[in-house]
Formats: structure tokens, C-alpha cells, sequence
């Protein structure tokens, strides 16, 4: 196995635990990936990134989702660029946010009107708030063990996080129609509103995309109590579907959550809704000292485009799907089961008998040490700065990934 050389990754870490807690925070952390992942990156070019000592990798986790149409998209770089040079941070928005809203309510299906922050958590709260807001009720039915960001409403972690902030939350279990009317049950006339991810995507689990019959009842029973469906696009959104990721289910949400690769990696989360939630969304008090700056605006108005020129959603798939039949093809040759499951775009790959994920660490562990960045346990991405060049390079390094794990059966 080809030896990586990590001494400045580690001249960093050791660094960085003096000054910084634990050395870094949550998912970021290298603790949290296989033994030999490096922490610390210098660069990043279409498909590809480079380590701080220098080692290049295939990436297939896209900065964790917000890489969508390739590091350094020379179209990009040019918008945000020009908007750079006439100012980011001014004392209120550029003209460019009024474009971006109006390439918003254009693409998306059920968008009347858009907002913008900066992170996913910021957007996902916000559809929170305005759903109470406009329905002055307080219950938000939640799936179990679904992402919608970091902070108390949501965490995954309870540490320093109060009852009081979950007060008002109720579970449902994903696709589990009858588990969603009981928890609709439970808030009796206080249901303020259903959050629901693009896809079930959950850590270290199979994936599960929405069953038909699931996101009808989402409808019916957000109808039923007026009460506004939220979808959490922040992780799938423009990746599954430019309109919005259950368009081809018939199924249109009353707000959205989006961020990650709205800009193609620059700073920026938005919320969009129909006309009835437009009164509730002017009159909740969401802001913030960056929401309004422009550079990732532009940014997102020339994403946009490319993902629509290109047919992103459809190139992103069938690449996916390359990588999954040579993995599905290359993982038998070696003897072993894997589930790939979730949209080609954002693969999960997990191994059969493998609780503790060692087959699938010492898998990724050998693919990196080949020049290829999977992840054990979190959902992969796809971008259109990948090629077929690319697939077959990973393909070819996956081999490394299945005799290793092979032998920690
Ligand atoms: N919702 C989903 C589905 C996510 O995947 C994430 C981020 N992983 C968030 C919300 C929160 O986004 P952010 O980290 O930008 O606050």
C-alpha cells in the first residue's frame, strides 16, 4: 500500500489542540474518519482536492455536499470575482439578491418568494419559526434520527442543550405513514408544521428515499391541519432534482431549507415558500450581519445556471451510477457484500456483516492511501467537475479499498 506523508497535517493538529478545543469541532473532526484521513486540506480543483502535505485525492465527499459543479468552477470564480471587486459586505444587499430570488422562485416548484442566511441551520430554523408564526401553533413533527442542523432545537448531541428546547418536538419515523398520523395524533390542535429531509440520509444507516405513499400522506395530513410541510433540502438540494428533490413525486412542500450547493461552496443558506407564508416570513425577526452579502449571491446566480444549462441533477446521476456498478461489480470479485443505497448522486456504500465498521474503514482507509477520499459511514457526493476519468481512477483504487477489507473480515 502506497505510504502518505502527514507532517504537516500533524505539525497542524498539534497546533491546533492548544488553541482551538479538541483540535477541531464536531463532523470536521479527523478523529471521527479512519486512521489515516488527514485534517487539514490546501486546495481543491473540479473533482479533486489536495491535502496540506501535498497528497491528492478523488474526492467524493464535496466538502461534505457544497462542491456541486467542481472546485474552482472558472464561471463561478468570475461571478463571485466581479462582485468581490465591487464590494461583499455593504450597508444592505447588491442588485444581485433580487436576481437570485427571482432565479429561485423561477427553478423551484413551489416558490412564490426566497430568503436568504448563511448556513443550512439557519434556514432550517427559519422555516421552523415561520411555520409558528403563521400558524401560531407550536408541535413540529420530526423523523428520528434525521440532521436538520446544530443548534438546541436540533443538535444530535444533548450536552448543554434543555428539555425546554425540545418541548415542542414530536417523532415520526421516516416513510412510516402510520408512525406520522400518530404523532399528528399527539399534537392534537397545536401542530405548527412537519419537517421532513429531501431523503432519509441518516449517519451510518442505509439510505431510503421517499416512498410515494409517505410524501402523499406528508401533504394530506399538512393540509389537513394547515399547517405548512417543510422539506430540509440543505443536503440533497440541486443535486437530485433542479425544481426541487420530490418534484417527481407530484409532492410540493409549503417552505424549503437549501444550502451546501446553493453557491458551490460559498456562504449561503435560503429559505423558500408559497404565497400564504409570505406574511409570516416579513414578520419573524431573522437576520444576521452577513446574510445579505453579495459574493456568495453571485456566486449562487452563476451555480444555478450551470446546474440548469448542464442538466447537473442528470450528469451527477449517471456518473454516480458508473461508480456504483463498478464498486457493486469489484466488491463481488473480492467476495464481499455491500449496500449502496440513496441517490447515485450521494452514495452510501455500507458492508454486510460489518457492525463496527471495520470492513468499511480499512476499505476507505486503502482507497486513500490509492488517491481516492470515500467516507465509511456518511453519505458520498457527486459533482460535474467529476469525470469518467475520474470514475475509473477511483474504480481502479477501490480494488486497493476491497482487498483490504477482505482482509479485516
Ligand atoms: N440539514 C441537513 C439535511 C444537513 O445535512 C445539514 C448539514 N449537514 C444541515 C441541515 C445543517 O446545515 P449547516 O451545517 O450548514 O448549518
Amino acid at each position: 500500500m502506497a505510504q502518505l506523508i502527514r507532517t504537516h497535517d500533524k505539525a497542524l493538529r498539534t497546533r491546533a489542540e492548544k488553541v482551538v478545543p479538541s483540535g477541531m469541532w464536531g463532523h470536521l473532526h479527523a478523529a471521527k474518519l479512519p486512521g489515516n484521513y488527514p485534517q487539514f486540506f490546501s486546495r481543491g480543483e473540479a473533482g479533486r482536492i489536495w491535502d496540506v502535505d501535498g497528497n491528492e485525492y478523488i474526492d467524493f465527499m464535496c466538502s461534505w455536499g457544497p462542491n456541486l459543479v467542481g472546485h474552482k468552477n472558472p464561471e463561478v470564480e468570475e461571478a463571485a470575482e466581479r462582485q468581490r471587486l465591487m464590494g461583499d459586505c455593504l450597508n444592505g444587499p447588491g442588485e444581485v439578491m433580487v436576481e437570485l430570488a427571482e432565479r429561485l422562485v423561477d427553478m423551484v416548484g413551489h416558490a412564490d418568494w426566497a430568503l436568504f442566511q448563511k448556513n443550512g441551520t439557519d434556514a432550517t430554523t427559519t422555516c421552523v419559526t415561520i411555520a409558528r408564526a403563521a400558524t401560531g401553533k407550536r408541535k413540529i413533527l420530526v423523523a428520528k434520527g434525521a440532521y436538520h442542523g446544530a443548534v438546541p432545537w436540533c443538535s444530535p448531541s444533548l450536552v448543554g442543550v434543555t428539555a425546554e428546547d425540545r418541548a415542542h418536538l414530536l417523532y415520526y419515523t421516516f416513510n412510516d405513514v402510520e408512525s406520522l398520523e400518530a404523532a399528528v395524533k399527539a399534537a392534537g390542535d397545536d401542530l405548527a408544521g412537519i419537517i421532513v429531509s429531501a431523503f432519509r440520509h441518516d449517519f451510518s444507516f442505509d439510505q431510503e428515499m421517499p416512498t410515494p405513499e409517505f410524501a402523499r400522506a406528508a401533504r394530506r395530513i399538512a393540509d389537513a391541519a394547515s399547517a405548512p410541510l417543510i422539506i430540509d433540502e440543505v443536503r440533497a438540494g440541486f443535486r437530485l432534482h433542479v425544481a426541487g428533490s420530490w418534484e417527481p413525486l407530484g409532492v410540493r412542500p409549503d417552505l424549503s431549507a437549501w444550502s451546501k450547493a446553493i453557491a458551490n461552496g460559498y456562504a449561503l443558506s435560503a429559505v423558500t415558500g408559497r404565497d400564504w407564508l409570505r406574511k409570516a416570513a416579513s414578520e419573524i425577526y431573522a437576520t444576521g450581519s452577513f446574510w445579505a452579502g453579495a459574493v456568495p449571491m453571485a456566486a449562487a446566480v452563476a451555480t444555478l445556471k450551470i446546474v440548469e444549462r448542464d442538466s447537473v441533477p442528470e450528469r451527477i446521476a449517471y456518473l454516480g451510477q458508473l461508480l456504483r456498478d463498478g464498486l457493486e461489480t469489484r466488491s463481488r470479485q473480492f467476495g464481499l457484500s455491500i449496500r449502496q443505497t440513496g441517490p447515485a448522486q450521494m452514495p452510501t456504500v455500507l458492508f454486510d456483516d460489518d457492525a463496527d465498521f471495520a470492513k468499511g474503514t480499512a476499505f476507505c482507509d486503502a482507497a486513500l492511501a490509492n488517491g481516492v477520499y470515500f467516507h465509511p459511514k456518511h453519505n458520498m457526493f457527486l459533482c460535474s467537475g467529476h469525470t469518467e476519468a475520474d470514475i475509473e481512477q477511483a474504480l481502479a483504487a477501490s480494488e486497493h479499498g476491497f482487498a483490504a477489507a477482505a482482509r479485516a473480515t
